[in-house]
Parts: structure tokens; sequence; C-alpha cells
């Protein structure tokens, strides 16, 4: 290997090469990235990010609350106060000097360093919310073109197809029907309705589901057709919930996004949206992509699939004749329970639906992430091993409810699935992943 290829391998400070990290950084200039930065302190840093940045007392509160700092044997650097000076106190800082080294260091931390759990956020006394401030500096990297990889290119296919996975039109029609068709061997009269006109439901889901667990949909079809529900998908583009843009900082196309998911709804007239089992996009719809496209609150009516589950148990719309019999523990989604308070909806999804139930500690808004949210684990493989060793309390926490005698971790979120799976796998758990969807389709009575 030349010199140069050699230098070309890697990424300066840790050994992980980033071709988004390395050839947009390369591009920069001191004074292109200075620039930059401060139009975007003027443009969008508003009250509340002088607000956050003046309140901090450094007191250090907020440390124990991520699980990269307690992970890694308490390193100041990945502290939520120090993420923060390393970044936005720098930028903030009309002197300080912005090199190229800098905006490669920053990036590295905002978008591998931080889920953007807001963990953090309750224990601090001010409640300075770190991942907005994280999420600006991504907002100023994105605007520097410098973007991990690989979740850079899940935002071009959803630029370009308002699908993350680039799922073709009529792939997702054929993915509908081949499920429609696999259902009604087992129940006849079960359709996947399309484009119905007026609907109670318009369901939504990420794109992950059509390219690899096609057998979700195929689930929830029997779920909704069994509770008697009055549903529907579109053939357009809309159907896809999920959001990486709003974790590159690309808001642009953040609103984009939102404004197609939420006009698929209205178009069909459907009452209400009902959401898979999904974190961040229920984060993007509730919260996000409302307020940046403007508007205060969602146009239409939306729930998670737990509230959806909850209320065709509490009416009594499915049967579940025997309870799932193996000892369960959950994992509360940041998005879904600290972001928006279902903690006690998926508690009595689980009484209701299993016989067993085992609380991890800490447990509900304090729950730790996963480690993959936040679009951490959409920077792909080359800051895998770095995540998973980043959250070794996740492991810990996991396995203590393993020797109270959990054999099956539920988690509702495709994200929380897919760094679950890393950590059980690393550090060897042992323990079975589960989503509620699975539970209700396998204990529910279907005839
Ligand atoms: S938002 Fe979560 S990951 Fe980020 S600094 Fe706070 S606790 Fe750590
Ligand atoms: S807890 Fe709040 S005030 Fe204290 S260091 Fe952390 S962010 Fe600053
Ligand atoms: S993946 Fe799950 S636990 Fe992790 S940030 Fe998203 S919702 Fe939270």
């Amino acid at each position: 290997m030349n010199p140069k290829s050699q230098k070309e391998e890697t990424n300066n400070k840790n050994g992980i090469y980033d071709a988004g990290i390395e050839k947009g950084a390369s591009r920069l200039t001191p004074e292109k990235i200075r620039k930059v930065f401060d139009a975007l302190v003027e443009a969008e840093g508003g009250a509340r990010l002088k607000a956050y940045t003046n309140a901090c007392v450094h007191c250090g509160l907020c440390s124990d609350a991520c699980h990269h700092f307690l992970s890694k044997d308490r390193d100041p650097r990945l502290s939520p106060a120090g993420k923060v000076k390393q970044t936005v106190s720098r930028i903030l800082n009309k002197k300080a000097k912005l090199d190229v080294d800098f905006v490669k260091q920053a990036c590295e931390t905002v978008f591998t360093e931080c889920n953007l759990c807001r963990r953090c956020v309750i224990y601090c006394p001010f409640g300075i919310d770190v991942a907005y401030l994280m999420l600006f500096v991504r907002r100023g990297c994105h605007q520097l073109g410098v973007v991990p990889q690989y979740i850079q290119d899940t935002a071009h296919s959803h630029a370009s197809t308002f699908n993350q996975m680039w799922v073709r039109d009529d792939e997702w029609i054929d993915t509908l029907q081949w499920q429609e068709e696999e259902a009604r061997d087992e129940i006849p009269d079960l359709r996947i309705p399309i484009d119905k006109k007026g609907s109670d439901i318009f369901y939504s889901l990420i794109g992950p589901e059509p390219k690899f667990r096609a057998q979700l949909i195929y689930q929830m079809a029997v779920i909704f057709h069994m509770a008697g529900a009055d549903w529907t998908v579109p053939s357009a583009p809309g159907w896809d919930n999920s959001d990486m843009c709003m974790f590159t900082g690309d808001m642009e196309m953040t609103a984009r996004l939102k404004k197609i998911h939420f006009e698929a709804a209205m178009d069909l007239k459907a009452k209400r949206i009902v959401m898979g089992e999904c974190g961040h996009a229920f984060r993007s719809v509730y919260d996000v992509g409302n307020r940046t496209l403007g508007w205060k609150m969602p146009p239409l009516p939306m729930v998670h699939a737990i509230e959806f589950y909850a209320e065709i148990l509490r009416e009594k719309r499915i049967e579940i004749p025997k309870k799932f019999d193996r000892p369960v523990a959950f994992h509360d989604p940041c998005n879904i329970v600290r972001g928006r308070g279902l903690g006690d909806e998926a508690r009595y999804v689980i009484n209701e639906t299993c016989s067993t139930f085992i609380e991890l500690t800490p447990n509900r808004e304090h729950n730790f992430c996963c480690g993959a949210g936040g679009g951490v684990i959409n920077c792909g493989p080359p800051f895998k091993n770095k995540r998973v060793e980043s959250n070794r309390v996740k492991a810990d926490q996991l396995a203590a409810a393993r020797d109270k005698g959990a054999e099956v971790l539920i988690a509702p979120c495709h994200n929380c699935h897919g760094g679950l799976e890393d950590i059980i796998h690393h550090y060897e758990l042992g323990l079975e992943l589960k989503f509620l969807g699975d539970i209700i389709y396998e204990c529910m009575k279907k005839e």
C-alpha cells in the first residue's frame, strides 16, 4: 500500500475511515468552515441556542446519564457537556480556529458519540437539551457536506425515491399483494386495502419493512383484520414514515418527506395515521416534521402502534386465549417513552399478552438508549464496533434482567432492534428479540 492510499484508509483520529467525512472535509478551508457556521448561528441559532449554551454551569450532573460516558470509563470527552464544549462552544467562540480537523472531529462526535436520546436532558437542572445542540452541529456538517457516508446514502435514497430503501413503486405494491396472498392462505377473506378513501386508519411504516421484514406487514394485516379495523395503505410515495434526513441535519428534505407523508394520508381522507413500530419515525411525525413545516401540531391525529394495540385490547376487538408464556423484559424506546410518554400503554399491552414481565432497571423515561438511535447505527459498518463498545451499560442492564429469568426482550422500534441485536450478540446475552406485534400475532385468536 503506498503512503497516499494508506492515509486514505483511516481517519486521523482513531483509525476509522469514513469516505463521507474524509472526502467532504478535503474540500474545505478554515474560511469556508467559519463562514458556514457563522451564517448558521445567525440564521438558525436563535434564543434556544443562546439560552442552552449560557445556562450550562458545568455541574456535570448530565454525565452519568450518558451511556457513551458510562461505557467508556467515564471519559470526560464523552460527557454531554464535554461534547458541547468540543463542538458548539467552539463554533460560538468567534476567536476559535475552526479548521478541517475540527470539522472531522466534530462530525464524528455529533454523529457517532451522541444518540440524541435526550436522557441527559432529564438529569440537567436547567433542562438543557444537548440533543438539540448536537443536531445543530449536524446541521452545520450537512451544510459543509461532511456527513458519514452510510447515513448520507440513506438520506439520498429518501430524497430520490421518498423511501429510505430505494423500494420502487411497483415493488411496494408487489410486496403488499404478496403479503396479502400469503395471509389469505391463513385467513381467506383478508385484504390489504390499497388507496381506500375515507378509511379510519392510514397505516404507515418504515422502508426496511417491505425490503427486509415483509412478515411484519403480514402480521399487521392480520391484526387489523381480526380487530375489524377500517384501514388502508397508499400506492404512491408517502408510505415510508422514516426520516434519516432529520438526523443528517437536512431539514429541507425532512420537511418534504413529512409533507408527502401527511399529504398521502390527507389525500386518502383518512381519519388518522397509525404508525408501525418505530421510534425515530414516530419522533419525526409527532414532533420534528410538523414543526419543520411550520405547524404546531401534525395536521391529522396520529398514533404509534403501541397505542393502537392498547386500544384494540381495551375494546376487546381481539382475543388473547393464551398469553405468551416465556418471561419477557421490555426496552422503553427513548423516542416513544421518554419522548412521548407511552410507557404505561406499552406495559398495558405486555400485561394483557404476556404471563411473566420482568422490568429492566432503569426503565421508562430513565431507560438507557439502545445505542442505535439518532442515526448512529445508520452511520454503518465503520462505526459498528465503536457503537457497541459505547453501550456496555446497556449490556449490563440486559444481563441483569436475563439473570432474573428474562428470555425474550421486547422492543417496539426497528432501530432499537438493530442496536439491541448487536449488543446481545457482542456481549453473548442469549436474549431473543421481538416486536409487540410478534407477540400479539403469536397469541391472538385468528378464526
Ligand atoms: S442525548 Fe443521549 S447520547 Fe447524547 S449526550 Fe445526551 S445522554 Fe448522551
Ligand atoms: S447538567 Fe446541565 S448544567 Fe450541568 S453540565 Fe450538564 S448540561 Fe451543563
Ligand atoms: S433506537 Fe430506540 S432506544 Fe435508541 S434512540 Fe431510537 S428509540 Fe431510542
